[in-house]
């Protein structure tokens, strides 16, 4: 490790490996990333091995464990958020559920002051720089030569066919491709799992770069505190072992996701001034934005009950699991080549949203993220919850003690639509399982089950059962410095009122994208990259695509 670097990235986790990859690429800066947490060992079972990946989360080797505070709309439930504590970070223990988001999403992003270089036609160039989507050939609105290589599907078992069946004959659409054209409807989704693994960020992009002598990792390096001279960082402080270091940097990149990111600004005094000063710390700058505009999705799993021996519920088996492994391990072949998210859809609950607002993953069994299997042979699940909530929460620091994890709370059910699009995404599902084509697979609803009916049990249920679908984001949110709440400006990616410390991480995002949140944090940093770099943007594609024509209601005027 050298004294001092053009740029430090701290945190080697999904968006961090990428930016440790193209930041060094041209060889001429000398680039450090800090990662808290231990290497990704290519023999990591755990990490490499798709179906694995409930081991990871819950396992301090792997996570760092977080926690809400008591939700008070969750009957004062406290929601387990596990993130990624290891090279690649989440990228290294997520489901691997590649999903852009609709290109409405980042239309929304765009309408915003100063953020009109964040609209889709901006993004849609680095989707496809990042992306070899393999299914897609011929497909110009997907990448096909970017270090993300994405299989979809295959979505093979007959229960995959009956659902999408099912959701037609409910009124809903197919789609070939959500990533593509048209979000909106039923199929097979894309993973980031190439022949049989698991393909990291840091799989994908730093590995191959760690041989470049511009480039140094450090793992188990646990940031602590940027140290400033006025508004400028001169370095930052991390501890290794029982060791404390010191680095200088001409700039500090921070990407240590949606919880740390914001978390570390405050410890350093980057926050709101006067929490910062009941805490003991100086103020830097005062920044009321940092650590609010919380955003997540929340996901219930309801599941049913299989009379036909066709779902993968055996896999689960105890006694099978070494024969299973070792296919795996010998041809990386096999049910646990497959994270089993190989499809779902995206739907319009009423007829007020304009593009989707409920995401349905469809898996060929019945158990929950943790491993506990639903009492039944064999079964299937739907994940589904409501996809831009206006429920909005915050994260603030308890201490100055950067090992002790902060305050979190995300007001989960809070708002009158929240809480509208969660009876009806209860109720849409409802209505695609009881159609012909699930009839021969659908022996009951084991959760919620029958006796949950009227909007209060359903809301009831929802607070007792739902668990978070692990996309914190928006804490530091991308606008321009007029917006008191705005962090990050959008063309630099600088902290406003800081000279020399950026963020590309989920934190930057405005408002959560309509799909699993890891495409559009990849598109983030591939953007934030070219942006430090001070590099000249992917010139903007204006594309087509899908659109909801929303039906005009004819009113009858009584004469
Ligand atoms: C279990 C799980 C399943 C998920 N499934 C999916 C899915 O299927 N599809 C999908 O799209 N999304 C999924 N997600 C969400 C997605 O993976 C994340 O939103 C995304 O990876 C976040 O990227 P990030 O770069 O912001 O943060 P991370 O990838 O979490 O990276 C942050 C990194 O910074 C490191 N770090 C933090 N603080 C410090 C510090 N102080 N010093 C040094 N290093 C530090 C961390 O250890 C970590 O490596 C899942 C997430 C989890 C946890």
């Amino acid at each position: 490790m050298k004294r001092k670097y053009d740029y430090i990235v701290v945190g080697g986790g999904s968006a961090g490996a990428i930016l440790g990859d193209r930041l060094s690429a041209d060889g001429k800066h000398s680039v450090l990333v800090l990662e808290a947490g231990r290497s990704d060992y290519p023999w990591d079972l755990f990490i490499q091995m798709p179906a694995a990946l409930m081991y990871p989360a819950g396992n301090p080797l792997y996570d760092w464990r977080y926690k809400s505070d008591p939700e008070p709309h969750m009957h004062g439930r406290q929601i387990a958020h596990a993130r990624g504590k290891v090279l690649g970070g989440s990228s290294s223990i997520n489901g691997m559920i590649y999903q852009r988001g609709n290109p409405l999403d980042y239309e929304r992003w765009g309408a915003d002051p100063g953020m009109d270089t964040w609209d889709f036609a901006h993004c849609l160039p680095y989707f496809k720089r990042m992306e070899n989507a393999l299914d897609s050939p011929n497909d110009d609105m997907r990448g096909h030569d970017g270090p993300i290589k994405l299989t979809r599907g295959p979505a093979t078992n007959p229960l995959f066919e009956a659902f999408f069946n099912a959701a037609s004959e409910a009124g809903h659409m197919r789609t070939p491709d959500v990533n593509s054209y048209q979000q909106e409807g039923f199929g097979p989704f894309d993973r980031h799992i190439y022949k049989g693994q698991r393909l990291s960020t840091s799989h994908a992009y730093l590995r191959p770069a760690m041989h470049r002598e511009n480039l140094d990792v450090e793992t188990r390096a646990f940031v602590t505190k940027i140290n400033f001279e006025g508004t400028r960082a001169k370095g930052l402080i991390f501890r290794k072992g029982k060791k404390e270091y010191i680095v200088e940097a001409d700039e500090i990149i921070l990407a240590g996701g949606a919880f740390n990111t914001p978390q570390l600004l405050q410890l350093s005094g980057v926050g709101e001034a006067e929490h910062l000063q009941s805490l003991g710390i100086d103020p830097v700058v005062d920044l009321p934005g940092v650590g609010e505009n919380l955003q997540d999705h929340l996901e219930v799993y309801i599941q049913y009950s299989c009379p036909k021996p066709v779902s993968e519920m055996p896999s689960l088996n105890k006694a099978k699991m070494p024969f299973i492994g070792l296919q795996w391990i010998l041809n990386k072949t096999g049910p646990v080549a497959s994270s089993h998210f190989e499809g779902g859809g995206f739907i319009r609950s009423n007829d007020d949203v304009d593009y989707p607002n409920l995401m349905y993953h469809f898996l060929p069994l019945a158990v929950r993220y943790d491993g506990q299997k639903a009492d039944t042979k064999h079964g299937f699940q739907v994940h589904v919850g409501p996809m831009y909530s206006d429920a909005r929460g915050r994260l603030r620091i308890k201490s100055k003690d950067p090992n002790e994890h902060p305050s979190i709370l995300f007001n989960y059910l809070s708002t009158e639509q929240d809480r509208r699009e969660w009876v009806e995404a209860v109720r849409r599902t409802r209505e695609i399982m009881k159609q012909p084509s699930m009839e021969p697979y659908n022996s009951g609803e084991i959760s919620p089950g029958p006796n949950v009916q009227t909007d209060e049990e359903i809301l009831d249920w929802v607070a007792r059962d739902a668990e978070t679908a692990l996309h914190p984001s928006c804490t530091a949110k991308m606008g321009p410095e007029s917006d008191p709440m705005a962090v990050v400006d959008p063309h630099t990616m600088k902290v406003h009122g800081l000279e020399n410390v950026r963020v590309a991480d989920a934190s930057v995002m405005p408002y959560i994208t309509n799909g699993n949140i890891h495409a559009p944090v990849l598109m983030l940093a591939e953007k934030a990259a070219d942006l430090i770099l001070g590099r000249k943007p992917l010139e903007p594609e204006y594309v087509d695509f899908y659109r909801h024509e929303k039906e005009t209601k004819k009113e009858t005027v009584e004469v």
